[in-house]
């Protein structure tokens, strides 16, 4: 298939919450990172605009000076878009304007209203690839207009995420995700441990992690950028007895060493989660995913198989799933991520979905 397609010029433009290798962008930046470097294997020339002190090797980068836009799950469902003096988020787009003729296609990774607004003000055409479900009414209006008006250019990770909007135009392109499995070890043996992996902030509930780790006394390993200080202060309160460690925001390859050696990777969010990087990393390493059957891993989790997908807030189900580990085939998780989140398999998708876009923008 992708030898069918000529070189693209690429533009892509990143979340402006925080820098490239900082972590701030959540799973965002794995993902960004991914779809670069599978797009620059396939020989589409690339540029990414992303914020200053972005620290990525190896990926061209633009970096952009300016102040960082607030987290969208920090904010309400009825507040206002705001936007900082020396937005860092405008200055982005700025550039776009400047550049966008060298490119054929703009892809835009914030959830943030701008880039969706200024969408019909660009000549070229602008994929706007959504990182979360539904979190605020200003949001859900200007995607479903931009969907409606261009159709085609709306790309999710699953349908648990595209579902939260209310109305969106068909068709939907839902695109899962993609990792780069040689990059992580698969490891038939796990230690008596369980690991919790993502941002430490309230809409991924790690305190119900701690919980059962305090309850069935199993060592928990949780890594991950430490967003809300006072959020995991209260958690390390209520939970004194939880034999947890929490072992900092650590590069892909220090991740996979712990998590591979775990006995099941936990995932306890309250949001509805988009996709759920952590799950198909996991997997690559032969790891089981215990989650709540909530939002993107719902349709990564094959519920017995790799894993277990759990009631929503039920700690006794999570007992459960964990008494119930030994039922699951390490090898068979690891293999589930090599056949259906490669790398290849997600350029597959990305290429389709880049080509019908461009495909009618020629025809218009
Ligand atoms: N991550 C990491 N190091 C850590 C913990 C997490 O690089 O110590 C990365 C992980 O690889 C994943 C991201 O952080 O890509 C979390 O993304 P996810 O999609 O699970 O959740 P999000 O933060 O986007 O809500």
């Amino acid at each position: 298939m992708a030898t069918q397609i000529k070189s693209w010029k690429l533009l892509f433009v990143s979340t402006p919450v925080g820098p490239l290798g900082t972590g701030l962008g959540g799973g965002v930046e794995l993902t960004l990172h991914n779809i670069a470097q599978q797009m620059l294997h396939r020989h589409h020339q690339l540029q990414v605009v992303a914020p200053a002190n972005s620290t990525w090797e190896h990926i061209p980068i633009v970096q952009i000076p300016g102040n960082l836009q607030i987290i969208a799950q920090s904010q309400k469902r009825t507040d206002a878009i705001t936007m900082p003096e020396n937005s860092l988020l405008a200055n982005m787009w700025d550039y776009v304007r400047e550049v966008e003729s060298e490119y054929d296609l703009i892809v835009n990774f914030a959830y943030d209203w701008l880039p969706f607004y200024l969408t019909p003000f660009y000549q070229r055409p602008i994929a706007h690839l959504v990182s979360m479900g539904s979190l605020s009414n200003a949001m859900d209006e200007i995607i479903a207009q931009v969907g409606k008006r261009f159709p085609h250019t709306l790309g999710f990770h699953s349908s648990h995420q595209a579902d939260t909007f209310p109305g969106l135009t068909q068709p939907l392109h839902i695109l899962s995700n993609g990792i780069d499995v040689s990059l992580y070890d698969f490891c038939p043996q796990a230690k008596q441990q369980l690991a919790w992996i993502g941002r430490i902030s309230p809409e991924k509930g790690l305190e119900d992690a701690v919980a059962l780790s305090q309850k069935m006394n199993i060592p928990l390993k949780i890594m991950g950028k430490l967003q809300d200080e006072s959020y995991w202060q209260k958690i390390c309160q209520d939970y004194p007895q939880a034999p947890m460690e929490y072992l900092g925001f650590l590069s892909t390859t220090q991740m996979q060493k712990i998590v591979r050696e775990c006995r099941a990777l936990l995932m306890t969010h309250r949001w509805v989660e988009a996709f759920g990087n952590v799950a198909i990393e996991a997997l690559a390493c032969g790891v089981p995913v215990i989650s709540y059957n909530r939002g993107g891993p719902a349709e990564i989790v094959r519920h017995g198989e790799t894993g277990f997908l759990v009631t929503p807030d039920s700690i006794p189900g999570l007992v459960e799933a964990v008494s119930r580990l030994d039922d699951i085939s390490r090898h068979g998780c690891r293999q589930q991520a090599e056949t259906e989140f490669s790398l290849e398999a997600l350029g597959d998708r990305l290429e389709r979905w880049f080509g019908k876009i461009l495909e009618l923008r020629v025809k218009s």
